[in-house]
C-alpha cells in the first residue's frame, strides 16, 4: 500500500514511521510511505506557504496553491486521484473500523495542516475524507497522520507477522482484549491466573472471552452495545448487574 503524506515537516513524519514493524514493512516493500514537502511546491521566492486569514483573527493559514500543487504532483505521478484525507479536529473520529476500510485502498494521501489550518478552497478541491484523532486540538497534523498510517498499515496483509496477528485484538467484535501475562508465573506476589497454565485450550478461550466482556463493560461500556454477545453471555452480564 502507498501512503503520501503532504506536510510542512517531512522529516518528522519520516523519522516517526521508519522504525519497528512499520519500518520493517517499508523495507520489505509491503508499504511505501512518502513524505511530500509542501514547502517545495511554494511558488513564492522565499518558499512562503502561509498568510493572514481574510476577516482577521489569530494566527496564519496555509495557502491553497502549495497544497494543491503538492497534491497534484502526487496525483499526476501515480496517474489517479486517490482518496485524500485531511487530518483535522473537524473530522469524524478515526477508529479501528475506519483503519480496516482504508487499508483496502492501494494509494492514500494524508494532508497535514499547521498553524490555524488550510485555506478552505483547496480542501474543497482535493479532500475526500475529514478525519480527527480525537476531540482536542494539536499544533499540526503530523502526529494524527502518523497515528492513522500506523493503524491502517497494521491491517495491510503482510505487515504483521503471524506472531503479531491483529485477529484477537481490542475492538474486534466491539470488545477490548483480555488481560495478558508473561513469565514469571509469580511477580511481586501476583500469580498468573491458573487457567492460563492449564494447557486446556477450550477453557483458556472461554476465560479470555469472559475477561474481554468484563473489561469492555468496565472500561468502555459504550462499545458493548455493538458487541455480538450470545444469549448466555448477555444473561451472565445481566446477572452480574443484579
Ligand atoms: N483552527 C483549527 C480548528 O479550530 O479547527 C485547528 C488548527 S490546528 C492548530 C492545526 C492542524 O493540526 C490542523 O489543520 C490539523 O491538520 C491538525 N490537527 C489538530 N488537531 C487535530 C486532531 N484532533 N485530529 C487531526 N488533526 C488535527
Amino acid at each position: 500500500m502507498n501512503f503520501y503524506i503532504l506536510t510542512l515537516f517531512p522529516q518528522m513524519v519520516e523519522e516517526g514511521l521508519n522504525t519497528s514493524i512499520i519500518g520493517r514493512a517499508s523495507e520489505a516493500g509491503v508499504l511505501h510511505i512518502e513524505a511530500v514537502d509542501i514547502r517545495a511546491y511554494s511558488a513564492n521566492k522565499h518558499h512562503k506557504v502561509d498568510d493572514y486569514p481574510y476577516g482577521g483573527g489569530a494566527g496564519m493559514l496555509m495557502q491553497a496553491q502549495p497544497v494543491y500543487d503538492a497534491w497534484k504532483a502526487v496525483a499526476d505521478r501515480i496517474g489517479k486521484k486517490p482518496r485524500c484525507i485531511y487530518v483535522t479536529p473537524q473530522g469524524g473520529v478515526f477508529c479501528q473500523q475506519k483503519a480496516k476500510e482504508l487499508a483496502m485502498e492501494e494509494d492514500l494521501i494524508l494532508l497535514c495542516g499547521h498553524y490555524e489550518g488550510i485555506d478552505e478552497r483547496v480542501l474543497e478541491e482535493i479532500v475526500t475524507d475529514y478525519l480527527s484523532v480525537g476531540d482536542y486540538v494539536l499544533t499540526g497534523g503530523e502526529l494524527p497522520a502518523m497515528v492513522m498510517v500506523d493503524a491502517i498499515s497494521r491491517m495491510v496483509p503482510g505487515v504483521l507477522s503471524n506472531l503479531e496477528s491483529g485477529a484477537s485484538e481490542s475492538f474486534e467484535g466491539n470488545l477490548l482484549e483480555y488481560p495478558q501475562y508473561s513469565r514469571p508465573e509469580e511477580w511481586q506476589g501476583k500469580k498468573v491466573p491458573p487457567v492460563l497454565l492449564s494447557g486446556h485450550h477450550k477453557n483458556i478461550e472461554a476465560w479470555r472471552r469472559q475477561q474481554s466482556i468484563l473489561r469492555t463493560k468496565e472500561r468502555r461500556p459504550d462499545l458493548l452495545e455493538g458487541a455480538a454477545l450470545t444469549k448466555q453471555e448477555q444473561e451472565w452480564l445481566n446477572r452480574l448487574d443484579n
